[in-house]
């Protein structure tokens, strides 16, 4: 999951995914981890399951485990109900 800095709104990666293209471009450099706001990239192509990483700050309650399993959980359908895990 990454939010938007701007506006705050918080995205799933399946959900980005299916975002206009031009749409997701306007929205790609305001992506931010949503737990320590590091910056957040999109990645998604034709082999590979739409996902977000971050570059994390130190001490971030979503780095490594809990971001693997979120990519997990997305490729499972599951990821909006992580929205509650990180409060
Ligand atoms: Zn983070």
């Amino acid at each position: 999951m990454a939010k938007n800095i701007m506006d705050g709104k918080e995205w799933t990666a399946a959900e980005f995914a299916v975002l206009l293209p031009q749409d997701q471009d306007l929205a790609r450099p305001e992506l931010a981890c949503v737990s320590c706001d590091g910056p957040a990239v999109f990645r998604a192509g034709p082999k590979r399951r739409p996902s977000f990483a971050a570059q994390h700050q130190h001490g971030c309650q979503l780095i490594a485990p809990a971001w693997s399993a979120f990519t997990y959980l997305a490729g499972q359908g599951w990821a909006p109900g992580l929205k509650t895990n990180h409060e």
